[in-house]
Protein backbone atom coordinates (compact mmCIF):
# COMPACT_ATOMS: atom_id res chain seq x y z
CA UNK A 1 0.00 0.00 0.00
CA UNK A 2 1.40 3.35 -0.83
CA UNK A 3 -0.25 6.79 0.89
CA UNK A 4 0.84 9.97 0.04
CA UNK A 5 -0.68 12.38 2.45
CA UNK A 6 -0.58 16.40 2.56
CA UNK A 7 1.27 15.44 5.89
CA UNK A 8 2.76 12.76 7.82
CA UNK A 9 3.77 12.93 11.35
CA UNK A 10 7.64 11.83 10.82
CA UNK A 11 8.25 12.71 14.73
CA UNK A 12 7.29 15.26 17.65
CA UNK A 13 5.78 18.00 16.36
CA UNK A 14 7.23 17.41 13.06
CA UNK A 15 5.62 16.72 9.72
CA UNK A 16 6.54 15.50 6.45
CA UNK A 17 4.84 17.70 4.11
CA UNK A 18 3.38 16.34 0.71
CA UNK A 19 4.76 12.94 1.89
CA UNK A 20 4.36 9.59 1.54
CA UNK A 21 4.83 6.41 2.70
CA UNK A 22 5.49 2.52 1.40
CA UNK A 23 3.52 -0.24 3.55
CA UNK A 24 5.13 -3.79 2.54
CA UNK A 25 2.93 -6.26 4.26
CA UNK A 26 2.93 -5.66 8.24
CA UNK A 27 5.94 -2.68 7.90
CA UNK A 28 6.48 0.65 6.60
CA UNK A 29 9.22 -0.16 3.84
CA UNK A 30 9.61 3.81 3.45
CA UNK A 31 8.77 7.04 4.05
CA UNK A 32 9.98 10.40 1.98
CA UNK A 33 9.16 12.52 -0.55
CA UNK A 34 6.26 11.39 -3.07
CA UNK A 35 7.79 11.32 -5.70
CA UNK A 36 10.81 9.00 -4.62
CA UNK A 37 8.85 6.55 -2.33
CA UNK A 38 6.40 6.42 -5.34
CA UNK A 39 8.61 5.63 -7.40
CA UNK A 40 9.79 2.69 -5.12
CA UNK A 41 6.11 1.41 -5.60
CA UNK A 42 5.23 -1.40 -7.72
CA UNK A 43 2.72 -1.39 -10.73
CA UNK A 44 0.41 -3.21 -8.60
CA UNK A 45 0.40 -1.14 -5.38
CA UNK A 46 -2.65 -0.07 -3.80
CA UNK A 47 -2.41 3.59 -4.10
CA UNK A 48 -4.22 5.85 -1.08
CA UNK A 49 -4.22 10.17 -1.94
CA UNK A 50 -4.59 11.86 1.58
CA UNK A 51 -5.54 15.62 1.62
CA UNK A 52 -5.25 15.43 5.50
CA UNK A 53 -2.82 13.90 8.28
CA UNK A 54 -1.06 10.83 8.76
CA UNK A 55 -0.07 10.20 12.55
CA UNK A 56 0.77 6.95 14.01
CA UNK A 57 -2.23 4.39 15.41
CA UNK A 58 -2.96 5.71 19.10
CA UNK A 59 -2.24 3.56 21.95
CA UNK A 60 -4.31 3.28 24.75
CA UNK A 61 -2.20 2.15 27.58
CA UNK A 62 -4.89 1.53 30.50
CA UNK A 63 -7.71 -0.09 29.93
CA UNK A 64 -9.97 -3.18 31.33
CA UNK A 65 -11.56 -5.00 28.40
CA UNK A 66 -13.22 -7.06 31.09
CA UNK A 67 -15.30 -3.82 31.99
CA UNK A 68 -18.19 -2.77 30.44
CA UNK A 69 -17.76 0.85 30.93
CA UNK A 70 -21.30 1.13 32.62
CA UNK A 71 -22.89 2.41 35.58
CA UNK A 72 -21.65 -0.92 37.90
CA UNK A 73 -19.42 -2.81 35.80
CA UNK A 74 -18.35 -4.91 39.02
CA UNK A 75 -21.44 -6.25 38.97
CA UNK A 76 -21.83 -6.59 35.36
CA UNK A 77 -18.60 -8.61 35.47
CA UNK A 78 -19.70 -10.93 38.12
CA UNK A 79 -23.14 -11.21 36.35
CA UNK A 80 -20.85 -12.60 33.13
CA UNK A 81 -19.69 -16.11 32.34
CA UNK A 82 -16.49 -16.39 30.93
CA UNK A 83 -17.82 -17.41 27.37
CA UNK A 84 -19.91 -14.19 27.01
CA UNK A 85 -17.32 -12.24 28.75
CA UNK A 86 -14.74 -13.10 26.04
CA UNK A 87 -17.39 -12.83 23.23
CA UNK A 88 -17.80 -8.85 24.40
CA UNK A 89 -14.35 -8.13 25.36
CA UNK A 90 -13.95 -8.66 21.51
CA UNK A 91 -16.81 -5.96 20.23
CA UNK A 92 -14.69 -4.07 22.59
CA UNK A 93 -11.38 -4.15 21.17
CA UNK A 94 -12.86 -3.82 17.77
CA UNK A 95 -14.88 0.09 19.28
CA UNK A 96 -11.29 1.06 20.38
CA UNK A 97 -9.85 -0.46 16.70
CA UNK A 98 -12.43 1.78 14.92
CA UNK A 99 -11.37 4.86 17.62
CA UNK A 100 -7.78 5.00 16.24
CA UNK A 101 -6.71 2.53 19.11
CA UNK A 102 -3.77 0.06 16.85
CA UNK A 103 -2.31 -0.61 20.36
CA UNK A 104 -3.76 -0.50 24.14
CA UNK A 105 -2.11 -2.05 27.49
CA UNK A 106 -4.91 -4.43 29.35
CA UNK A 107 -4.16 -3.91 33.12
CA UNK A 108 -6.33 -6.23 34.52
CA UNK A 109 -8.70 -8.94 33.51
CA UNK A 110 -10.28 -12.26 34.54
CA UNK A 111 -9.01 -15.64 34.05
CA UNK A 112 -6.92 -14.59 31.35
CA UNK A 113 -9.61 -13.75 29.23
CA UNK A 114 -7.73 -10.47 27.52
CA UNK A 115 -4.42 -12.85 27.18
CA UNK A 116 -6.66 -15.05 25.18
CA UNK A 117 -7.96 -12.13 23.49
CA UNK A 118 -4.41 -10.82 22.81
CA UNK A 119 -3.24 -14.00 21.07
CA UNK A 120 -6.56 -14.00 18.85
CA UNK A 121 -6.45 -10.62 17.82
CA UNK A 122 -2.27 -11.57 17.44
CA UNK A 123 -2.95 -14.65 14.75
CA UNK A 124 -5.79 -12.59 12.91
CA UNK A 125 -9.17 -14.84 13.84
CA UNK A 126 -10.17 -11.54 15.99
CA UNK A 127 -10.20 -7.59 14.66
CA UNK A 128 -8.65 -5.18 17.25
CA UNK A 129 -5.73 -3.51 18.40
CA UNK A 130 -2.59 -5.56 19.54
CA UNK A 131 -3.21 -5.98 23.27
CA UNK A 132 -0.42 -5.84 25.85
CA UNK A 133 -2.47 -7.72 28.51
CA UNK A 134 -1.47 -8.11 32.26
CA UNK A 135 -3.15 -11.18 32.52
CA UNK A 136 -4.92 -11.11 36.69
CA UNK A 137 -3.48 -8.13 38.40
CA UNK A 138 -2.13 -8.72 42.10
CA UNK A 139 -4.03 -7.83 45.12
CA UNK A 140 -3.63 -8.78 48.77
CA UNK A 141 -6.74 -10.81 49.98
CA UNK A 142 -9.84 -8.81 50.10
CA UNK A 143 -7.80 -6.06 48.01
CA UNK A 144 -8.43 -3.49 45.01
CA UNK A 145 -10.01 -5.78 42.41
CA UNK A 146 -9.96 -8.85 44.53
CA UNK A 147 -12.80 -10.13 42.38
CA UNK A 148 -10.36 -10.45 39.34
CA UNK A 149 -8.98 -13.28 40.63
CA UNK A 150 -5.85 -12.26 41.89
CA UNK A 151 -5.30 -12.28 45.77
CA UNK A 152 -2.29 -13.37 46.91
CA UNK A 153 -1.09 -13.44 50.22
CA UNK A 154 2.77 -13.14 50.86
CA UNK A 155 5.88 -13.58 48.51
CA UNK A 156 5.13 -17.41 47.52
CA UNK A 157 1.84 -16.69 46.36
CA UNK A 158 3.00 -13.16 44.80
CA UNK A 159 5.44 -15.39 42.55
CA UNK A 160 3.17 -17.89 41.76
CA UNK A 161 0.97 -15.71 40.66
CA UNK A 162 3.37 -13.51 38.86
CA UNK A 163 4.42 -16.85 37.09
CA UNK A 164 0.90 -17.77 35.95
CA UNK A 165 0.54 -14.32 34.33
CA UNK A 166 3.83 -14.77 32.49
CA UNK A 167 3.33 -18.51 31.49
CA UNK A 168 -0.20 -17.41 29.69
CA UNK A 169 1.86 -14.48 28.17
CA UNK A 170 1.30 -11.49 30.28
CA UNK A 171 3.01 -8.56 28.92
CA UNK A 172 3.39 -6.32 31.86
CA UNK A 173 2.48 -7.07 35.75
CA UNK A 174 0.32 -5.28 37.34
CA UNK A 175 0.34 -4.64 40.73
CA UNK A 176 -2.64 -3.01 42.80
CA UNK A 177 -0.20 -0.93 45.16
CA UNK A 178 -3.05 0.82 46.74
CA UNK A 179 -6.61 0.58 47.23
CA UNK A 180 -9.00 1.90 44.40
CA UNK A 181 -12.47 3.51 44.21
CA UNK A 182 -13.63 0.46 42.26
CA UNK A 183 -13.65 -2.08 44.95
CA UNK A 184 -15.92 -0.60 47.47
CA UNK A 185 -15.03 -3.25 49.76
CA UNK A 186 -11.34 -2.72 50.28
CA UNK A 187 -8.80 -0.95 51.46
CA UNK A 188 -9.19 3.60 50.24
CA UNK A 189 -7.59 4.54 47.43
CA UNK A 190 -4.71 5.94 49.38
CA UNK A 191 -4.12 3.19 51.34
CA UNK A 192 -1.19 0.64 50.84
CA UNK A 193 -2.18 -2.57 50.10
CA UNK A 194 1.53 -4.58 49.76
CA UNK A 195 4.87 -4.22 51.81
CA UNK A 196 7.90 -3.13 50.58
CA UNK A 197 9.52 -6.36 50.64
CA UNK A 198 6.46 -8.11 48.52
CA UNK A 199 6.73 -5.05 46.04
CA UNK A 200 10.58 -5.78 45.97
CA UNK A 201 9.40 -9.51 45.46
CA UNK A 202 6.96 -8.89 42.55
CA UNK A 203 9.40 -6.23 40.45
CA UNK A 204 12.33 -8.99 40.34
CA UNK A 205 9.93 -12.18 39.54
CA UNK A 206 8.76 -9.99 36.27
CA UNK A 207 12.36 -8.37 35.51
CA UNK A 208 13.70 -11.73 35.72
CA UNK A 209 11.75 -12.75 33.22
CA UNK A 210 12.05 -9.26 31.03
CA UNK A 211 9.11 -7.94 31.91
CA UNK A 212 7.88 -4.67 33.02
CA UNK A 213 5.75 -3.83 36.14
CA UNK A 214 2.49 -1.05 36.29
CA UNK A 215 1.65 -0.20 39.43
CA UNK A 216 -1.84 1.10 40.21
CA UNK A 217 -0.95 3.65 42.93
CA UNK A 218 -2.95 6.38 44.69
CA UNK A 219 -1.83 7.10 47.79
CA UNK A 220 1.31 9.44 48.29
CA UNK A 221 2.97 6.10 50.68
CA UNK A 222 2.18 3.59 47.63
CA UNK A 223 3.56 5.93 45.01
CA UNK A 224 6.80 5.73 47.44
CA UNK A 225 7.02 2.05 47.83
CA UNK A 226 6.48 2.07 44.12
CA UNK A 227 9.39 3.83 43.14
CA UNK A 228 11.69 2.35 45.54
CA UNK A 229 10.57 -1.26 43.89
CA UNK A 230 11.68 -0.27 40.53
CA UNK A 231 7.89 -0.44 39.00
CA UNK A 232 8.09 0.64 35.39
CA UNK A 233 4.82 2.70 35.11
CA UNK A 234 2.90 4.21 37.66
CA UNK A 235 -0.88 4.08 36.89
CA UNK A 236 -3.27 7.22 38.26
CA UNK A 237 -0.53 8.61 40.19
CA UNK A 238 -2.59 10.76 42.59
CA UNK A 239 -0.82 11.68 45.36
CA UNK A 240 -3.96 11.17 47.74
CA UNK A 241 -3.94 11.57 51.51
CA UNK A 242 -6.71 10.68 53.84
CA UNK A 243 -7.40 13.82 54.01
CA UNK A 244 -6.22 15.91 50.72
CA UNK A 245 -3.31 15.70 48.82
CA UNK A 246 0.81 15.20 49.34
CA UNK A 247 2.62 16.01 46.33
CA UNK A 248 6.90 15.08 47.06
CA UNK A 249 8.98 17.03 44.94
CA UNK A 250 11.79 14.83 45.80
CA UNK A 251 9.52 11.37 44.55
CA UNK A 252 8.53 13.14 41.16
CA UNK A 253 12.42 13.93 41.05
CA UNK A 254 13.66 10.44 41.36
CA UNK A 255 10.28 9.06 39.18
CA UNK A 256 11.99 11.35 36.26
CA UNK A 257 15.79 10.21 37.27
CA UNK A 258 14.28 6.51 37.18
CA UNK A 259 12.82 6.92 33.76
CA UNK A 260 8.86 5.58 35.13
CA UNK A 261 6.47 6.82 32.85
CA UNK A 262 3.13 8.03 34.59
CA UNK A 263 0.10 6.67 33.04
CA UNK A 264 -2.64 9.35 34.87
CA UNK A 265 -5.86 7.41 33.29
CA UNK A 266 -7.80 10.61 33.37
CA UNK A 267 -11.37 9.88 32.26
CA UNK A 268 -12.77 10.44 28.61
CA UNK A 269 -15.52 12.39 30.95
CA UNK A 270 -12.90 14.73 32.92
CA UNK A 271 -15.13 17.79 32.67
CA UNK A 272 -17.80 16.11 35.26
CA UNK A 273 -14.83 15.63 37.51
CA UNK A 274 -15.46 18.46 39.86
CA UNK A 275 -18.98 17.39 39.74
CA UNK A 276 -18.22 14.31 41.83
CA UNK A 277 -15.09 15.17 43.57
CA UNK A 278 -16.17 18.38 44.44
CA UNK A 279 -14.26 21.41 42.56
CA UNK A 280 -12.08 22.56 44.88
CA UNK A 281 -10.49 18.26 44.73
CA UNK A 282 -10.59 18.20 41.49
CA UNK A 283 -8.39 21.28 40.49
CA UNK A 284 -5.92 20.26 42.61
CA UNK A 285 -6.31 16.96 40.94
CA UNK A 286 -5.88 18.59 37.51
CA UNK A 287 -2.66 20.42 39.03
CA UNK A 288 -1.16 18.04 40.27
CA UNK A 289 -0.46 16.28 36.79
CA UNK A 290 0.08 19.80 35.36
CA UNK A 291 3.18 19.65 38.13
CA UNK A 292 4.30 16.33 36.94
CA UNK A 293 4.39 17.75 33.53
CA UNK A 294 6.03 20.56 34.43
CA UNK A 295 8.76 18.34 36.61
CA UNK A 296 9.13 16.65 32.85
CA UNK A 297 7.35 12.82 34.22
CA UNK A 298 7.30 11.07 31.09
CA UNK A 299 3.50 10.89 30.88
CA UNK A 300 1.63 8.32 28.82
CA UNK A 301 -2.55 8.56 27.35
CA UNK A 302 -4.73 6.05 29.22
CA UNK A 303 -8.25 6.48 29.80
CA UNK A 304 -9.43 3.42 32.78
CA UNK A 305 -11.67 2.12 29.63
CA UNK A 306 -14.10 -0.34 31.05
CA UNK A 307 -14.35 1.71 34.86
CA UNK A 308 -18.04 3.33 35.31
CA UNK A 309 -18.58 6.06 32.35
CA UNK A 310 -15.45 5.39 30.55
CA UNK A 311 -16.07 3.36 27.02
CA UNK A 312 -13.94 2.07 24.90
CA UNK A 313 -13.96 5.16 22.24
CA UNK A 314 -12.78 7.75 24.40
CA UNK A 315 -9.50 8.03 24.06
CA UNK A 316 -9.29 11.49 21.78
CA UNK A 317 -11.68 12.88 24.60
CA UNK A 318 -9.47 12.02 27.08
CA UNK A 319 -6.45 13.74 25.40
CA UNK A 320 -8.42 16.81 25.75
CA UNK A 321 -7.88 16.97 29.43
CA UNK A 322 -3.93 17.68 28.99
CA UNK A 323 -5.12 20.57 26.24
CA UNK A 324 -7.09 21.84 29.70
CA UNK A 325 -3.67 21.87 31.45
CA UNK A 326 -2.04 23.87 28.61
CA UNK A 327 0.56 20.97 27.56
CA UNK A 328 1.41 21.46 23.67
CA UNK A 329 -0.54 19.55 21.11
CA UNK A 330 2.95 17.46 20.15
CA UNK A 331 3.39 16.60 23.31
CA UNK A 332 -0.38 15.26 23.93
CA UNK A 333 0.38 13.95 20.71
CA UNK A 334 3.29 11.68 21.82
CA UNK A 335 1.45 10.56 24.99
CA UNK A 336 -0.39 8.81 22.96
CA UNK A 337 1.84 7.31 20.32
CA UNK A 338 5.60 7.52 20.49
CA UNK A 339 5.59 8.09 24.81
CA UNK A 340 3.39 5.58 25.19
CA UNK A 341 4.93 2.96 22.81
CA UNK A 342 8.45 3.10 24.71
CA UNK A 343 6.44 3.06 28.07
CA UNK A 344 4.96 -0.71 27.25
CA UNK A 345 8.44 -1.76 25.36
CA UNK A 346 7.05 -1.38 22.01
CA UNK A 347 8.99 1.64 21.06
CA UNK A 348 10.46 0.08 18.03
CA UNK A 349 7.74 -1.74 17.02
CA UNK A 350 5.00 0.90 17.02
CA UNK A 351 3.78 4.13 17.95
CA UNK A 352 6.13 5.88 14.93
CA UNK A 353 6.06 6.45 11.59
CA UNK A 354 9.53 4.83 10.35
CA UNK A 355 10.88 2.39 8.13
CA UNK A 356 10.81 -0.73 10.15
CA UNK A 357 8.23 -0.15 12.16
CA UNK A 358 4.84 -1.95 12.25
CA UNK A 359 2.48 0.10 9.65
CA UNK A 360 0.18 1.05 12.56
CA UNK A 361 -1.43 4.20 11.15
CA UNK A 362 -4.34 6.54 11.14
CA UNK A 363 -5.27 9.06 8.70
CA UNK A 364 -7.14 12.42 9.76
CA UNK A 365 -8.86 15.43 8.45
CA UNK A 366 -7.30 19.02 9.55
CA UNK A 367 -4.22 19.62 11.65
CA UNK A 368 -4.26 17.78 14.67
CA UNK A 369 -0.63 19.22 16.04
CA UNK A 370 -3.07 23.16 15.45
CA UNK A 371 -6.00 21.71 16.25
CA UNK A 372 -6.65 18.84 18.58
CA UNK A 373 -9.99 17.72 17.82
CA UNK A 374 -8.73 16.71 14.62
CA UNK A 375 -7.96 13.47 15.82
CA UNK A 376 -11.84 12.76 15.90
CA UNK A 377 -11.64 13.31 12.21
CA UNK A 378 -10.30 9.98 11.27
CA UNK A 379 -10.77 8.70 7.75
CA UNK A 380 -9.21 5.48 7.77
CA UNK A 381 -7.33 3.26 10.34
CA UNK A 382 -4.47 0.94 9.62
CA UNK A 383 -3.21 -1.77 11.68
CA UNK A 384 -0.37 -3.84 10.77
CA UNK A 385 -0.43 -2.93 7.40
CA UNK A 386 -4.28 -3.51 7.07
CA UNK A 387 -6.84 -0.83 6.41
CA UNK A 388 -9.86 -1.40 8.93
CA UNK A 389 -13.70 -1.68 8.25
CA UNK A 390 -14.98 1.56 10.12
CA UNK A 391 -18.43 0.87 9.64
CA UNK A 392 -18.63 -1.66 10.96
ZN1 LIG B 1 -7.40 0.69 35.85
Amino acid sequence: MLIVANKILVGSGEYLENGALLIEGDTIAAVGPADAVAARAGSGVERIAFEGTVLPGLIDAHVHLAFDGGADPVAALAESSDETLLSDMRSRAAQLLRSGVTTTRDLGDRNGLALRLASEIAQGTTAGPRIVSAGTPATPPGGHCHFLGGEVAGEEEIRALVQRNLSQGAGVIKAMVTGGGLTKDGPKSWESQFSQEELAVLVAEAHSAGVPVAAHAHGTPGIAAAVEAGVDTIEHCTWMTGDGFDFREDLVQKIVEDGIAVCPAVSPHWQMLPRFFGEERAQAMFELVRKMADAGVKLVAGTDAGVQRAGFDGLVPALSFYAHLGLPNSRIIDMATSSAADALGLGDTTGRIAPGCRADLILVDGDPLEDLGALKAIRAVVTEGRKVDLSA
